[in-house]
Formats: C-alpha cells, structure tokens, sequence
C-alpha cells in the first residue's frame, strides 16, 4: 500500500515501508517530546453534534517557526466520534497513531501515551514539509482509513510548553482511569484473553497477550481495551484468545494461549508464561515500557524505565538493556512490562513476586509505590541507595530485605549437600562420588577427621572421565 497524499498538496508519502524509518540527529529537523522535553498523545471520545469533521488546531509554533536542530513539547489530542464509538476504544484507536504516523515518510514516532518521541527530517522539510497540520490531516485520513467505524475525528496539536503541561496533566487523569479499570478483574474470572500483533511489524515473533491481570507491555492496552477493539474491529491487531485448559494457575500457563504463541510466532515459542519471570516468560517486543534484569549475585531482580537516564547496579542502562532483550523474543534473565503490570497482584506470581524485586528507579518506584507489600517496599533500592552489585548487597542485608533469607537458606543446603565423609571413605562405601556431568550453583567438600581439604566450586561446570582417590600409606 502507498498512499500518494491528496491532502492540501502534501509533499510526503505515506506507506507502511517508512514503518522501520529512523531518523538520526544529523538527519533531523526538530525533535518533538522525547527525553528532552514533553508530550503525549490522547484519543478521547465525543458525541458526533460535538465534533467538526477534520478540523485541526494548532497552539504553538509550527514546523516552519521551530528553530533548526531544536527540542519542542508536543501533544496530540484527537477526539473521535462514530455509532460504535465509545470510551473502551479509546487506547486502542490512540495506539495506533504509532504505526499511522510511522508510514509518513520523514517522520519518526516512538513509543506511546506521555513517552512519545518524534522526529521530523530536514529531508521532508527541504522537500516542502511546512506544518504539523500536515502531519495530523495524514494520520486522520488513515484514521478514517483504517477504523471504519471512527465517523468523524478532529486534532489538537500542541506545541507550547504551558499548554502541554496543563493538558498532559488532565491525559495523565485519564490513563490512570484506564489503569485501575481492571483492578477488580482477574485472569480466573474470564475465558478469554486478547492477543495484538502490533508490534509484529518490528518484532516479527512476538506474542502480546492482554489478561486482566496483565497489561500490554506498551502499557497502552489492557484487557477491557483488547476486549473493544475485537468487537469494534473483528479482523483488527486485537483478537480473542481462549484460554483453554489451566496448566499452570501460578505461572499462569493455559492452553489457549500455547497455542496461540504457536501460531503468532510462527512455530518459534510454544510455551508462554504470563506471570513468570524465569521459565518461559512473555516475549519481549520493544516498546516495554519498563525492563527487568536479573542479578545472579544477589539471586534476584531489578527493574528499569525508560525515562531512567541513569545505570543500573548491573552497569547497563536502560537503552542497552531494550537492545537485548526487545525483538519479540523469550529472554531468560530480562523481561519487558508495562508499568501497570506492577500494579498486578498476580506480579511474578511463579517467582515470588515482590519478594524477588531488589532494585528500581525512584521515580518509577514512586509511581507503583501502593503496589508493593509493606514489608518489602523499604527493603527496595533506588539509585540513591544502591549504584552497584556491592552496595545493592549491603543495602538489602541492612534493610533485611527477604531474599536475604534465600541467600544463607542456599548455603545452608550447600554445606549439607557437601560429603560429611572423607573422600577415601566414601570410595570405600562403595562408589565414587559421581561429578560428572554437571552443572554446580556452588559446592563445597570438607575434609573428614584427618581434615585439610577445602573445594569451594562456585558456577562450575565439571566433566570427569575418572577419578582415583588413594588412602596415604
Ligand atoms: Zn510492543
């Protein structure tokens, strides 16, 4: 599909190819919300009488007035009205200004909600690209394209600084009205989960399943958003997925959706967890909105956000670690989520939930900060309590924090899985001590009454064809 624009002599192409288009700082124009500055973007519904079909506001300055290599605030707000148009579609139709606004050939679009980053090229700009009323009469158009059942749609583009503060704080009203809608509803109470595919443009096996108790990893789509948008658009991103039969209810491993990952992914993962961290997670598309590591040395899990600037303990900040584990892919040892998920009480349920969390940004621990259990949420750290593996472990040891517990339980078990015999003993019990081949978390041999052997092996891989142990003469 290209779509030659008819609208008011549009110098720019729009086609599903420019998807994948990025554009880099010696190439841009202007950079529009973004780290540097604000944004978001926000599809509310209205009554058909209440909107002028097409219309497009602009407060602020336009393309043409921005100044060359520069940061602006950027707000979008699109209000759409339609017979099957009611407050449930909202997200699902203001998703997809994503993708819509990615087919413009010289425009970049990143992210969703408060997190949305654009970049203009000099490209588009040279070639006659003057107004951002350009920009949101294109993605109207593929609107009313697209979603059929949208009748009549108008924009509100922002650009000043005051105005996207006062309107981002109202946005931020009504995601969290979206959020807590599924508070009171849980994976059990349905039958039917949601599966989207619109991340597959760029994440070709990934499988994105909505349950109550788990948002999209965009954070943008939740069950009742997934439910909608079947309903309004059968043949849409959003699809029913049955649940079938309940294989795992901690994990939250069901049939339906195995079969699903079968088929989403194109045979390459048959296995999805929705609540589990370390065996057979949900795939990791790119737009997460938060990424989990896992920390070997402290045997537990730490969480970063996108608007985190800083490293993690592990030394990675966020970009690096979106960079390995996005791609739509099972990672083991770093998970995508969106910031709801937190808010799950289902959150990691197969591993522990909050009890194997350690470390996240302040900010985003702020945000969750209800969501977690009293007895753990001093025991967290933030970047102002721990910068590193070291002193993350001092501060959990001194906040008690349980994982702890885990920590002296797995010696204990280690010291007792030891051989309490001397090892000339243990030949003549009548067998070699079998090591091979295996893989040791950690293990040590002490020496028996005659003493002096200590072997502490820590994540050894050992392969022994033979061992031959003599008794001193
Ligand atoms: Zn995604």
């Amino acid at each position: 599909m290209v779509i030659k624009m008819a609208v008011v002599g549009c110098p720019f192409e729009m086609s599903p190819m420019y998807e994948g288009e990025r554009i880099r700082k010696d190439d841009l124009y202007v950079e529009l919300a973004g780290p540097k500055s604000k944004g978001f973007e926000i599809v509310r519904s209205a009554e058909m009488n209440e909107i002028e079909d097409g219309k497009v506001t602009l407060i602020g300055p336009d393309l043409k007035e921005m100044e060359e290599g520069s940061n602006y605030p950027y707000a979008m707000i699109y209000r759409i009205a339609g017979e099957q148009v009611e407050p449930d579609i909202e997200s699902i139709v203001e998703r997809r200004n994503h993708d819509f606004q990615n087919y413009i050939q010289g425009y970049m679009h990143l992210n969703q909600r408060y997190d949305i980053w654009v970049r203009v090229s000099k490209e588009m700009v040279s070639k006659g690209l003057e107004s951002l009323k350009q920009i949101a009469e294109a993605t109207m158009m593929m609107f009313k394209n697209e979603l059929p059942f949208i009748e009549k749609i108008e924009a509100t583009f922002i650009t000043d600084m005051t105005e996207v503060e006062k309107e981002l704080e109202e946005a931020r009203k009504v995601y969290d009205a979206r959020d807590t809608r599924t508070r009171d509803l849980h994976d059990e109470d349905v039958d039917t989960f949601y599966g989207c595919t619109l991340c597959q443009s760029f994440a070709p096996t990934n499988v994105c399943v909505v349950t109550p108790d788990r948002v999209s990893l965009c954070g943008a789509i939740n069950w009742f958003d997934g439910r909608a948008a079947a309903k309004v658009d059968p043949e849409g991103p959003q699809f029913p997925i049955e649940k079938g039969e309940v294989i795992d209810e901690l994990g939250g491993e069901y049939s339906g959706v195995n079969e699903a990952a079968v088929r989403l992914s194109g045979g390459m993962f048959d296995r999805i967890r929705i609540h589990s961290f370390f065996e057979y997670p949900h795939t990791s598309c790119g737009c997460f909105e938060v990424v989990g590591f896992y920390m070997p040395e402290v045997d537990a899990i730490g969480w970063v956000d996108r608007d985190f600037k800083g490293t993690a303990p592990n030394g990675l900040p966020f970009s690096t670690m979106a960079g390995q584990t996005g791609g739509g892919k099972q990672v083991v040892g770093f998970l995508g989520i969106g910031i709801n998920y937190f808010r799950s009480p289902k959150f990691l349920q197969a591993d522990g939930g909050w009890k194997k969390v350690v470390w996240m940004p302040k900010a985003l621990k702020d945000k969750v900060v209800e969501s977690i259990p009293d007895e753990i949420r001093d025991a967290i750290a933030t970047e102002e309590d721990a910068a590193d593996i070291e002193s993350l472990k001092s501060f959990l040891q001194e906040k008690k924090h349980p994982i702890v517990d885990t920590w002296a339980a797995e010696e204990a078990e280690e010291e007792k899985a030891a051989p309490d015999v001397a090892p000339a003993e243990a030949q003549a019990m009548g067998g070699m001590p079998t090591l091979a081949p295996m893989q040791m978390p950690a293990m040590s041999l002490t020496g028996g009454a005659g003493g002096g052997l200590k072997i502490i092996l820590s994540n050894a891989k050992i392969t022994v064809d033979k061992i031959i142990v003599k008794k001193k003469e």
